[in-house]
């Protein structure tokens, strides 16, 4: 059966309310549904099949209950990283589309949040296939749900794999009042990495569990930042630094600036100016990530040399800038190139674009 026959088929994806309705069908009380959603993370035990405190319906549903959210995903493949602990996981869905997630060092993991993305960020082989479709809000969780079984002290989620999390508002923080709500993974550990959205900050005003907010910037001056991320929302440098400021006052975390580092293209004294201009005394901090190698693309990094320049610029001014390595590089780490690969060794090619 092609790849191409399973994407035509209709559909129907779970969602956390499809769940949650039906273990309230089967008579689960608010105790009973909390337990069975801490289970799917491993803070409790599942309840033993004769455990009184569950109505005997519920208990007997359960397992295939939870085989139904195992269902979600299948793992297609896994790539270790070689230079740190880090996981590449390959994850098809129930219509056979494909998406990434990173187990990355120090107990974290990076999820995706649609299948694609609209964006079409020059220097992200993710952006070139546009957007596929959206991930549910289950799906979104399912990913973390297998993140915690693979490696149990999973304690913090990024939302930074394949996808423009305001592109998927609602099932993003959907999946993330779930997640601060069930598997006691610290609010701040919640990070929603986003290409800025006015929708985002008015959401959040109101949103019970308050995420991390990691901002990806990539440049400061607007008609460059338009070319690099040409179907991001318009929403202009200055009036995305001044609502992710008080974001980040009003929640008491910093600001995580995201900045893919090439080299002749954004990683100038121009940029380097602004910057000190935009973020000192702001309570942020600036990530720059030297690009990837994406096939065709003619971007590189920077040498280290100008790196620790730029670091030593923005140290004058109070700001503190890492140097990061995109996660799992060495294992096509880079968003959406396992996917790729995936797709092209299946003959599928990419993906279409629906957007
Ligand atoms: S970098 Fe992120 S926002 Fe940009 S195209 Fe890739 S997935 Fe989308």
């Amino acid at each position: 059966m092609g790849v191409e026959f399973i994407f035509n088929v209709h559909f129907s994806f779970m969602t956390l309310e499809d769940l949650h309705n039906k273990l309230i069908a089967l008579g689960a009380k608010p105790a009973h549904y909390g337990h069975f959603y801490r289970a799917l993370f491993g803070v409790v035990p599942w309840p033993a099949s004769d455990d009184q405190r569950f109505p005997k319906k519920l208990r007997e549903a359960l397992p295939a209950t939870q085989r139904e959210v195992d269902r979600v995903l299948e793992v297609v493949s896994t790539h270790q990283g070689e230079e740190e602990a880090s996981l590449k996981l390959l994850f098809k869905l129930q219509d056979g589309h494909t998406i990434e997630s990173v187990l990355l060092p120090r107990e974290g993991v990076c999820v995706s949040t649609q299948v694609g993305c609209a964006v079409g960020c020059v220097f992200c082989m993710t952006g070139q296939s546009g957007l596929i479709r959206q991930l549910s809000d289950m799906e979104i969780v399912a990913q973390v749900i297998a993140a915690k079984k693979l490696r149990p002290d999973t304690r913090k989620v990024v939302f930074m794999g394949m996808g423009e999390p305001s592109h998927n508002l609602r099932n993003v923080l959907s999946a993330i009042d779930f997640l601060g709500t069930y598997s006691q993974i610290p609010h701040k550990n919640l990070v929603l990495s986003t290409v800025g959205d006015h929708r985002v900050f008015d959401a959040l005003k109101t949103s019970k569990v308050k995420p991390a907010l990691a901002i990806s910037l990539h440049s400061t001056i607007e008609e460059k930042r338009a070319r690099l991320l040409p179907r991001a929302s318009k929403i202009s440098v200055l009036a995305l630094i001044t609502q992710a400021e008080s974001y980040a006052r009003a929640t008491g975390y910093p600001i995580q600036y995201q900045w893919t580092l090439m080299k002749g293209v954004n990683d100038g004294d121009d940029e380097l100016a602004n910057i000190e201009k935009l973020l000192a005394g702001k309570y942020a901090v600036m990530n720059f990530i030297p690009v990837n190698a994406v096939a065709g693309s003619s971007f590189i990094r920077p040498d280290w040399d100008r790196c620790r320049e730029m670091a030593v610029v923005l140290k004058r001014s109070r700001i503190l800038a890492k140097f990061r390595h995109s996660a799992a590089q060495d294992v096509e780490g880079g968003c959406g190139q396992l996917r790729s690969r995936y797709l092209k060794e299946m003959g599928a090619g990419n993906d279409k674009c629906v957007f």
